[in-house]
């Protein structure tokens, strides 16, 4: 759709093509905003992995190849901390300045939103000149929209700080916006583009559930004021998904939690679409649902445990059972689901050698029943819950308690593990304020590997233990 009249917003995301193209959030605000009546939008996206960078290159639209810096307004979405990295790298590329403070009004105006801003936005601040907190469906295209007002920069900054859900660092730095959260008349979001380049190949993603109604302490998605599950009614979902739509990937962060999905799932399985869920929650399991996943194309049934023991789960209101857990297995034989994938996290507080033996025993016991596989994330606290503030396990620990559920489970069940370091980098920056947002510049400058990150955070008082 040509749309010359239209301002061009970069969209940008400190992702390959393939990654960040598989958001359903991302598309959304594409979506929206190539949808207004005076926006336009072109994506940009770091190169494909494992090409990278070549000396010189700069970061251009998937659309028409404009320079990144030749943009004037770019809107960043962020996804989790670790991101920050290479939007500096991007920023650098491009010939912006990555601090707000080196930048002119030559500059593009640089906003950003995205799931990372309902935890901490903060690290964020000395690189923006705006954050949208939270669900931005509607709200990005209005602050965007007047970011283009005929009016000196200072004065249209000066105007949407004092919107109730957007810091402007340079005329509020302590604002205490809070995350919007959007009408349930509004959804579901839908993604209106379907390409075999991404993870999720050729997919239809549209949202299921939009929040959750649980309230695991770790978790930023958790009930909480204003905001809580969403569900999008049957038909209405089945309604927006095309005919065509030979793969369709229902998301949201409880999405067994909507209360006709096994329905959904069989409609969509009759209609000869294979279908994806993004969550899945082992106490939601019956016969029906996994019997529907089957249907719909489902090899593989992917859950969370979470914490490691039964003791961890209930400490955190993660309730998630062994019994759930053993009838996940159950029902994935019953029903010919080749693998059964689970996730844990290692590093929760109080947590002891002895829930780490628990979880091999377990894991153990269920793989004599399918095949598994077990994806190990070490434990980051994250503001805005129950648990911000604990502190980080540490290396050593984290270290051995990764060594200790690989041998136990050697010939048992296939383990993956992400790493304590970086992990440690993220958490330093899910629990940090601007001081650890400029510490990434820094790190950057230095080569950007976990030793530049240890020095640039040990500046600031912050040891990987
Ligand atoms: S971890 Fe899952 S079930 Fe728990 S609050 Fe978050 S989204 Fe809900």
């Amino acid at each position: 759709m040509e749309r010359s009249t239209a301002h061009r917003v970069a969209l940008a995301c400190a992702a390959p093509y393939r990654v960040a193209m598989s958001s359903l959030g991302l598309q959304t605000i594409y979506r929206v905003i190539q949808q207004s009546d005076d926006l336009s939008c072109e994506r940009v996206f770091l190169p494909d992995e494992p090409l990278g960078w070549d000396q010189g290159d700069v970061p251009t639209s998937c659309e028409s190849g404009r320079a990144l810096g030749e943009f004037e307004v770019i809107a960043f979405s962020v996804s989790w901390e670790l991101e920050l990295i290479e939007l500096v790298r991007m920023l650098q590329r491009a010939g912006i300045p990555p601090l707000r403070r080196d930048r002119a009004d030559h500059h593009p105006l640089l906003i950003a939103g995205g799931p990372l801003t309902f935890s901490n936005p903060r690290p964020l601040l000395p690189f923006v000149d705006a954050v949208v907190l939270g669900e931005a469906d509607t709200l990005a295209v209005d602050v965007l929209t007047r970011l283009f007002d005929d009016a000196p920069r200072a004065s249209i900054l000066e105007r949407i700080a004092g919107m109730q859900n957007v810091i402007v660092p340079a005329v509020d730095p302590a604002s205490r916006a809070t995350p919007c959260h959007c009408d349930a008349s509004l959804l579901p979001a839908w993604g209106p583009i379907r390409t075999p380049h991404t993870e999720l190949r050729d997919m239809f993603l549209v949202e299921a559930v939009r929040g959750c109604s649980r309230s695991c302490h770790y978790c930023v998605m958790r009930r909480g004021p204003g905001a809580g599950m969403r569900v999008v009614p049957e038909d209405r979902l089945l309604a927006t998904i095309p005919q065509d739509a030979s793969r369709v990937g229902l998301v949201g962060a409880s999405v067994t939690d909507h209360p006709r999905i096994e329905q959904i799932v069989r409609a969509l399985a009759a209609r000869g679409a294979s279908v994806g869920l993004s969550s899945l929650r082992a106490d939601r399991l019956r016969p029906g649902l996994v019997d529907a996943l089957r249907q719909g194309g489902y090899r593989t049934l992917t859950t969370a445990m979470d914490g490691a023991s039964e003791r961890l789960r209930d400490s955190v209101e993660r309730h998630t059972s062994e019994v759930h857990l053993r009838e996940a297995a159950r029902l994935c034989r019953e029903h010919g689901i080749e693998r059964l994938k689970l996730y844990v996290m290692v590093g929760l507080p109080t947590e002891q050698q002895q829930d780490i033996d628990e979880c091999a025993a377990l894991v153990r016991e269920l793989s004599r029943v399918v095949p598994v596989s077990l994806g190990i994330s070490p434990f980051c606290a994250k503001r805005n819950t129950p648990l911000d503030g604990a502190a980080f396990a540490g290396l050593k620990v984290i270290d051995e308690r990764l060594d200790r559920l690989r041998k136990k489970l050697a010939g048992a069940a296939e383990v993956r593990a992400t790493s304590a370091r970086w992990a440690w980098v993220e958490h330093v920056l899910a629990q940090g304020d601007e001081p650890e947002g400029m510490a990434v510049v820094q790190a950057a400058q230095n080569g950007g590997g976990f030793s530049a990150f240890r020095k640039a955070f040990a500046a600031l008082g912050h040891e990987p233990g």
